[in-house]
């Protein structure tokens, strides 16, 4: 019947619903149940049921009971069974069957059986949740007691901590509130040191768990495991490692990391014995104790840094006060040191007042100062010594680099030895009482560079000096080395300044003792300068010349010499020295003359002054600083050589006289005029008679010498051809040639000025020349004569440098191929009398006078006469005569 139930009740389903919704407009109807039965879901689930499946409708009351734990049951099942009257109306309505109107009927039953089974279901449950949490609120009101026990107890501790910063107290309270509050069998706090190492640092309670300072490699895996987790790890058993004796055997362990920032700073170890599990339920607890105490001890860290760091700073600002106190001390000396320094330039006092004060600042005992030899700038040399005066004793040597203070030299570094039994550069000087102990100081002193000396301090005390010290004396040691040199120069400059007036104060001697010699010389003496202004007369020159001193020294040297030489002015050619003083081979040039002044024949020369060149330097030239003009007067002489000359003279003509006539008779004898002679008669008359004329010649040379030398002999001045006077002398000597059967070559030239000469003395000299190179070539033999125009320039020396730079020569020269001269007999040739040695001596005859009259009477002719001649090859005669200026 219940399938034909349920067709019904489906078919139905919107009549039924509707009947069911008027229900509720009724007080006593479905609506006013607390409970809103979901009509339409019921009407479903009734057809559901009638189908034979309860499902829907178990839900549909399941969620009622759920929903309101309390809802009316009775009320429920007052308005189901209205439901359940509403809807067998509709059936009766719609079918009169019985059989139905039952089954709808047991199915309502059905469904309030099922209401009621689920009611009592939930209302079961509902106990049972009641009386849970019930029970659920006892156990979380002793926990809720016990968590604020352990909150208190965390604040007290969180106070206790708070309470300080000191890093061990702290660590009591750790360990003694993590003891108490868990009563762990072991507790310990680790901390990694700088090495990284986690070290015990705080522990309490067994002895078999680690001790204080236990140590543990900074990778070993119990207490990485809690870092790695940066969370508490716990163990109920502690792992069994060989490695690891801190853990108890048989303990649950528990490690709580201990996290400072992003920073693991250390870790918390508990181990429990008796209770292995209690440790659990402790471990929010002791996590909060370490985490506050990790805080506390990065406080106390923190704090500690900082005290340590203020007291550093207190420390610096200590030392740096003392630093500038030290450097306002080390001013205050390097002021007082330097003002001394400044204040005198006495070596001896700089250095023994600067001693003085270094010493006493730096408390030194001993101390010197050792300076570099002047003349021997490798040797240290001591110059002063604090308290002491230097004696013989007390001064020492030392090499630069030997000992320490030669160190210091040496290597220009300050030293400081603290202790100097150790120090190997110490030497032992010998003969001194000072001991090998205490320290030292040694400072180079320097200038521009250079090291002059050394300073030395020392104290017998070791380590007695330090680098404050050091400082100081490096500071005033560049003062001290200025004083030093300072002083050094200024007694340079004295020493030179004494030596300069030495020299000045000599020099001013020299000077009048030259003047006073020069005034006090018989000889006049001219001084010009390099224009020929006068510059000094003595008084000699003023009386040769009649004219006082100071118009004299007004006058020029020109002046002087044209008024007063007359036609011998020329042959002082002043200018003419003033511009060349030196001759080619370095030596001065000097010409002289004698003229007739005031009545008096004075010899005048003329030569340059010569400054000699302090510098001893070969190659400079001497200083040319003007002319001297000496006057020497040879009236005297002159007139004792006159005398002479007139006896010789009045000599030879009486001599010649009969010498005349000896020749004369000798001549009629050797002729047979007085009889025939025989052969001996003969030779002995020819001798005579050669003698006669050897005698003859020789007294005519010698008139004539007699002659030059007084100066008697008148020129007469003629421009003459040279070819001309010399064919007269070939013409007069052509027998000779002749006989001799010499080879006569004749060069000159046409066209050859004139010379201004002399006729019979040109004769003269050509005819002696000539004939001593017919008379000196062995026969067969070659003679050239030859004659050019020269200029003085070209002239050789020593004859260029006698003659005026001015004028122009005409050059003869006469060589033979004959016997020739040796170069040791040239300088005398024209020497009175002398002869060389020679093969033709004998042969050619001669006295030895004829050059000797040649030479004053080619220089009187105002030129000059030299020979160039080789031993066995011939000899040249070169004869120099000024050219006539008129050509024509
Ligand atoms: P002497 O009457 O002896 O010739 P001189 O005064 O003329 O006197 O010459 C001096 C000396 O010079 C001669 O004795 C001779 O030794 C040397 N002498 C001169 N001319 C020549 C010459 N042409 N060759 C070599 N020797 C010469």
């Amino acid at each position: 019947m219940k399938p034909v139930l349920s067709h019904w009740l489906q078919n139905q389903q919107a009549a039924l619903l509707q009947q069911w919704n008027d229900l509720r407009d009724t007080t006593t109807g479905p609506v006013a149940t607390q409970v809103q039965l979901d009509l339409q879901r019921f009407a479903l689930a009734l057809a559901a049921v009638a189908n034979g499946d309860d499902q829907p409708l178990r839900e549909l009351f399941s969620e009622l009971a759920a929903a309101e734990p309390g809802a009316d049951l009775p009320a429920l099942v007052r308005n189901l069974n209205q439901v359940h009257r509403a809807t067998r109306a509709a059936l009766l309505h719609d079918t009169p069957d019985l059989a139905l109107i039952d089954t709808l009927a047991e199915l309502f039953d059905q469904i309030i059986a099922t209401l009621v089974d689920i009611w009592a279901e939930h209302t079961n449950q509902l106990i049972h949740e009641r009386e849970f949490i019930a029970a659920s609120l006892d156990a979380a009101s002793a926990a809720a007691d016990q968590r604020a026990l352990q909150l208190k107890a965390l604040n007290d501790i969180s106070q206790r901590l708070s309470a300080t910063l000191d890093r061990d107290e702290l660590l009591e309270i750790v360990i003694d509130s993590l003891h108490r509050l868990t009563d762990a069998y072991h507790v310990a706090v680790w901390l990694t040191d700088p090495t990284n190492q986690l070290r015990v640092v705080a522990s309490r309670g067994s002895a078999d768990g680690p001790p204080v300072g236990y140590c543990l490699p900074p990778a070993n895996p119990v207490i990485q495991a809690a870092f790695t987790h940066a969370g508490s790890t716990f163990w109920p058993a502690a792992p069994v490692d060989p490695d690891h004796d801190w853990l108890i055997a048989g303990c649950s362990v528990m490690v709580l990391p201990m996290i400072g920032g992003e920073r693991l700073i250390g870790a918390v170890t508990l181990q429990e014995r008796n209770n292995p599990l209690d440790l659990r339920f402790m471990q929010d607890l002791a996590q909060s104790i370490v985490s506050q105490a990790t805080i506390a001890l990065q406080n106390a860290d923190l704090y500690h840094t900082i005290r340590t760091l203020n007291a550093d700073l207190e420390q610096r600002v200590i030392e740096r006060t003392r630093e500038l106190e030290e450097e306002k001390d080390r001013l205050a000396t390097l002021h007082a040191i330097a003002s001394q320094v400044n204040q005198t330039l006495d070596l001896d006092q700089i250095l023994n007042n600067s001693l003085e004060m270094l010493a006493r600042i730096v408390q030194a005992e001993h101390a010197s100062i050792l300076l570099a030899e002047e003349d021997n700038p490798s040797l240290l040399v001591t110059r002063a010594i604090l308290g002491a005066k230097l004696t013989h004793d007390n001064v020492v040597r030392f090499a630069i680099g030997q000992g320490i203070a030669g160190w210091a030299a040496q290597h220009g570094q300050t030293v400081l030895v603290n202790d100097v039994s150790q120090d190997e550069r110490w030497i032992s000087i010998p003969g001194s009482t000072r001991k090998r102990e205490g320290s030292m100081i040694s400072v180079p002193l320097f200038v521009q560079g250079e090291v002059i000396g050394v300073m030395t301090l020392s104290h017998s005390r070791t380590h007695f000096f330090n680098e404050g010290h050091v400082r100081l004396l490096n500071a005033c040691a560049g003062a001290i080395a200025i004083g030093i040199n300072n002083a050094n120069l200024f007694r340079m400059i004295s020493a030179e300044a004494e030596r300069r007036y030495e020299l000045l104060d000599r020099q001013q001697k020299e000077t009048s003792q030259i003047a006073a010699i020069l005034q006090s010389l018989l000889d006049g003496v001219i001084v010009c300068d390099l224009y020929g202004s006068v510059l000094s007369v003595n008084q000699a020159a003023s009386r040769i010349l009649h004219r006082p001193l100071e118009e004299l020294l007004l006058w020029n040297l020109h002046d002087i010499i044209q008024r007063y030489l007359g036609n011998h002015a020329a042959e002082l050619p002043l200018d003419d020295l003033l511009r060349r003083p030196l001759s080619v081979t370095g030596e001065a040039r000097t010409f002289s003359t004698t003229a007739v002044i005031n009545g008096r024949t004075i010899n005048v020369s003329l030569s340059p002054v010569l400054k000699a060149d302090e510098n001893e330097d070969e190659e400079d030239e001497d200083e040319l600083i003007g002319a001297l003009l000496v006057l020497r007067d040879i009236t005297r002489e002159v007139e004792a050589d006159r005398m002479k000359n007139e006896f010789i003279g009045t000599m030879s003509h009486e001599l010649r006289t009969p010498m005349t006539a000896i020749k004369g008779f000798t001549q009629l004898l050797a002729m047979g005029g007085l009889g025939q002679l025989n052969d001996t008669q003969r030779e002995f008359v020819n001798t005579i008679y050669s003698n006669t004329e050897r005698m003859i010649n020789l007294i005519n040379d010698v008139l004539e010498i007699t002659k030059i030398e007084s100066g008697s002999i008148d020129l007469e001045w003629r421009s003459l051809h040279l070819a001309e006077a010399l064919s007269g002398v070939i013409a007069e000597l052509q027998p000779q040639i002749a006989q001799r059967q010499h080879q006569l070559t004749i060069s000159i030239p046409p066209g050859l000025p004139l010379i201004r000469a002399d006729s019979m003395r040109l004769h003269q000299i050509l005819y002696h020349v000539l004939l001593n190179a017919i008379k000196y070539t062995p026969p067969g033999g070659n003679i050239t004569i030859a004659a050019r125009e020269t200029l003085n320039v070209d002239l050789p020396e020593p004859v260029r440098s006698t003659l005026s730079d001015s004028r122009r020569y005409l050059m003869l020269s006469i060589s033979d191929t004959g016997v020739g001269i040796k170069p040791e007999d040239l300088p005398r040739i024209f020497d009175r009398f002398f002869r060389t040695d020679n093969p033709l001596k004998v042969e050619a005859g001669g006295t030895g006078l004829g050059l000797s009259i040649v030479k004053p009477l080619v220089e009187l002719l105002g030129g000059r006469i030299w020979v160039e001649s080789t031993v066995g090859e011939g000899s040249t005669f070169f004869i120099a005569l000024p050219v006539a200026h008129d050509r024509a």
